[in-house]
């Protein structure tokens, strides 16, 4: 985990806790996991490759019609997520991917200065999302019930599955992490270059007020220059093509942002430089130098 990054969330824990983007993300991940959890959960459309009780609209149903339900299901998610990207790139990466929720809560347990209680509330919040991941993964393909109602054998294996999946999902939270958005997912890969953000995103609006303290560079999740986003990239390693603009990497998720708000707030109390919005005409980056003062090195 980059130790820079992980300075500028303590910052953003002692001094700025509550942020718009928070509640913003939360409704985005509510949504998507509870498409995840629900719909196989309550009967809405699940297989059970185990006993065969396959069920759509809440009744039992053979396995072809059960199939094809959720292959459509799945197909209307791609379809969704494929509109938002249309619109503002990578924006479902950032607000709404459970695998980038993962990172988020994997790298809190990280930051330095947590009392012992935080610690252990934050190993818990991770700990508890990285079980619903495979949970979200077999709920699809078995009656959940077979936890509670299964032979020793069965819940042994669901058990078995549950638990290695979660141990897997921690594993990569805490060494892979970012690296998997910046380099090898397939989905953000596709994204970036099918359906870039060419309306939306991340603008550096208002040049004149920054203070040069590069917080931004340092809080971005995926390395990248938020001020610099239309230019070309080199290559990045893993999966992505080099030369393509910063913005077609970009996440959206706002962490940039909400740096650059919090920071120009307590340095000049202006208006801060960057945004995420609907792009407007590229700003030019200032020259001067003379705030300077953030370090995260400090
Ligand atoms: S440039 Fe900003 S919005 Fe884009 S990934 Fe980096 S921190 Fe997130
Ligand atoms: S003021 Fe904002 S845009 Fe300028 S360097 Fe700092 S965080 Fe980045």
């Amino acid at each position: 985990m980059d130790p820079k990054r992980l300075k500028v969330l303590k910052a953003f824990r002692r001094l700025a806790p509550r942020h718009r983007y928070n509640v913003w993300r939360l409704v985005g991940l509510t949504v998507s996991m509870g498409i995840l959890l629900l719909v196989p959960l309550s009967g809405l459309a699940r297989l059970d490759l185990w006993r065969g009780n396959h069920l759509v609209l809440f009744e039992r149903a053979p396995f072809n019609l059960t199939l094809a339900v959720v292959i459509g299901i799945f197909s209307l998610i791609y379809a969704a997520t494929f509109l938002i990207n249309l619109v503002a790139g990578r924006m479902f990466c950032g607000w709404g991917c459970p695998i980038g929720q993962l990172h988020r809560l994997t790298e809190n347990p990280a930051t330095p200065g947590l009392t012992r209680v935080q610690l252990r509330v934050r190993r818990l919040q991770a700990a508890m999302f990285a079980l619903l991941l495979p949970a979200s993964v077999l709920a699809w393909w078995l009656d959940w019930r077979i936890l509670f109602s299964g032979s020793p054998a069965e819940r042994l294996a669901v058990a078995a599955a549950l638990f290695s999946g979660t141990g897997l999902a921690l594993a990569h939270g805490r060494w892979w992490s970012w690296r998997f958005c910046r380099q090898a997912c397939p989905i953000g890969l596709y994204y970036s270059f099918v359906a870039p953000a060419r309306w939306f995103g991340i603008t550096f609006q208002r040049p004149d007020t920054c203070i040069e303290c590069n917080l931004c560079d340092h809080v971005c999740p995926v390395d990248l220059l938020p001020r610099s986003l239309p230019e070309p990239i080199p290559s990045r390693g893993g999966l992505s093509i080099a030369d393509a603009p910063g913005r077609n990497h970009c996440l959206e998720c706002g962490d940039c942002v909400r740096a650059c708000e919090w920071i120009v707030r307590q340095k000049t109390g202006g208006i801060a430089p960057l945004e995420l919005g609907f792009h407007r005409p590229p700003a030019q980056r200032k020259e001067s130098n003379e705030f300077a003062t953030y370090s995260t090195g400090a």
